[in-house]
């Protein structure tokens, strides 16, 4: 039996994720999910569709609309094979600049057009940086998505060593984490200059990532396969 002061937080955390973004998923399932953002691109999705394939896992791949009308094939490829589109934005400028307005009629445009690519609805829409506020929150809703952030990362988008990444990713994960990694890392044709992309295997990255995971009886999936026996866990993560 809970307590009351227990059963009163529990309806608490239950209403406050109204307002909230997707951090994680609460399931049963030994699953993590798996996330890339900034691509396609030729040689960094390739290498990890590749690798998702020789694991038997599934991820969802949040695509840059400019990345996706310099490489369109891709998108039908990453669906065929198994896996989940979703929209990181038009570009990979910070929501945060525009005004609620601009968001709603750019990510409504991007979404129509991901979706004629992808041959499937989009759901889910993860604000390049994480970075939201309260109005761009409501503009994404207000296109018909969902904010989904992350409970983890790979650090490959940071000049570190390959073991630095594997372990810092490790660190976080369990059963029902969202990890966040790139297939690609944006640049000037994205709308940003974030600087030099850093030296990353993305395929043999995830590799090495999923060969852990089956260690400790894990496997990697979609957020649209890990919600199938899960439910959503949303907080109110907001960040300028
Ligand atoms: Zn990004």
């Amino acid at each position: 039996m809970s307590s009351l002061g227990a059963r009163l937080k529990d309806r608490v955390k239950r209403s406050l994720p109204v307002l909230g973004s997707i951090i994680e998923v609460e399931t049963a399932t030994p699953t993590v999910v798996l996330t890339y953002d900034d691509g396609p691109h030729p040689v960094g999705t390739d290498g990890v569709l590749r690798s998702l394939a020789d694991a038997g896992a599934t991820a969802t791949f949040f695509v840059l609309l400019s990345s996706a009308r310099r490489h369109p094939e891709l998108i039908p490829r990453i669906t065929a094979e198994g896996h989940e589109i979703a929209l990181h934005g038009v570009d990979h400028r910070r929501l945060t600049a525009f005004t609620a307005e601009e968001v709603t009629r750019r990510t409504v445009d991007a979404k129509h057009e991901l979706e004629d690519l992808a041959g499937t609805p989009v759901r889910w829409f993860r604000p390049p940086y994480g970075a939201q506020h309260l109005a761009t929150w409501r503009a994404i809703r207000r296109a018909g998505l969902e904010s989904v952030l992350w409970s983890a990362t790979t650090w490959d988008a940071r000049a570190v060593a390959s073991e630095k990444r594997v372990a810092h990713a490790l660190a976080d994960c369990r059963p029902g984490t969202i990890l966040l990694a790139h297939d690609a890392f944006a640049g000037p044709a994205d709308g940003v200059d974030d600087g030099a992309e850093p030296e990353v295997d993305r395929g043999a990255l995830i590799a090495t990532l999923l060969t852990e995971f089956r260690a400790r009886g894990w496997v990697g999936r979609s957020l649209a396969d890990a919600l199938v026996q899960g439910r959503p866990v949303k907080s109110a993560v907001f960040s300028s």
